[in-house]
């Protein structure tokens, strides 16, 4: 049996999420966003939390990257649990370390087709979406993440060009990657299209 595992890269408000959630509506594919699975364990009560998930959302709230360790382990679960066999990948592998986690999963769990996704957009544009989604969020009362400060998207800027960027150089190499440039005028509608086109033939034909 084929499995198939998209993998999303995009700095911070990149829309990566976004394009992501299409895709699964689209084509069935289920997304396994680390972020979200990370801030998952804020609803869990102190109590149930071990030591390295207490640290770890220190971490994130700080902008950092958790420990490969526990998103390895913590990615280990859940594909373990979904059974899928199409399956996004959001926010991983996020550095150099995790190349191999990422290839060594790929493995254990015998997927066989991985196509890289990169949306390309500049700082400028991402700093301005991001003030422009903390401050809609505020307006609508509705809870803003922690790491959302303009603060610390700086340092989630830096984390994304020092770490994230050279595992994006790899993935260019080593497999025929999807890229799309958004611009200022960009809609997230036109990028969804150009993703269809060129996904469609490489994931779901
Ligand atoms: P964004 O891409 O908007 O910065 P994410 O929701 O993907 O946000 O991630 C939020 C935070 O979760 C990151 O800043 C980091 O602390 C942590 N995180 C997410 N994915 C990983 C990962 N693969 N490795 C380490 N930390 C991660």
């Amino acid at each position: 049996m084929s499995k198939t595992a998209i993998v999303m890269f995009g700095a911070p408000g990149s829309g990566k999420g976004t394009q992501a959630k299409y895709l699964m509506d689209t084509y069935d594919f289920i997304q396994l966003s680390t972020g979200d699975i990370l801030r998952g364990l804020k609803k869990k009560s102190e109590s149930d939390l071990t030591d390295s998930q207490r640290e770890a959302i220190s971490v994130m709230d700080s902008g950092r990257l958790v420990s490969d360790e526990l998103v390895s382990q913590l990615l280990a679960d859940e594909i373990e649990t979904s059974q899928s066999s199409k399956i996004i990948f959001d926010g991983f592998p996020r550095n150099e370390t995790q190349i191999t986690i990422f290839n060594d999963l790929m493995q254990k769990f015998e997927f066989n087709r991985i196509i890289p996704v990169y949306l390309e957009v500049s700082d400028e544009i991402l700093i301005d979406r991001m003030k422009s989604r903390i401050k809609e969020m505020k307006e609508a009362g509705l809870p803003v993440r922690a790491d959302d400060t303009p603060e610390t998207l700086e340092v989630r800027l830096d984390t994304y060009h020092r770490d994230t960027e050279p595992v994006i150089n790899y993935f260019e190499k080593s497999s025929d990657m999807i890229m799309l440039k958004a611009d200022a005028h960009t809609t997230k509608e036109e990028i969804r299209d150009q993703l269809n086109e060129m996904i469609m033939p490489k994931c779901c034909l």
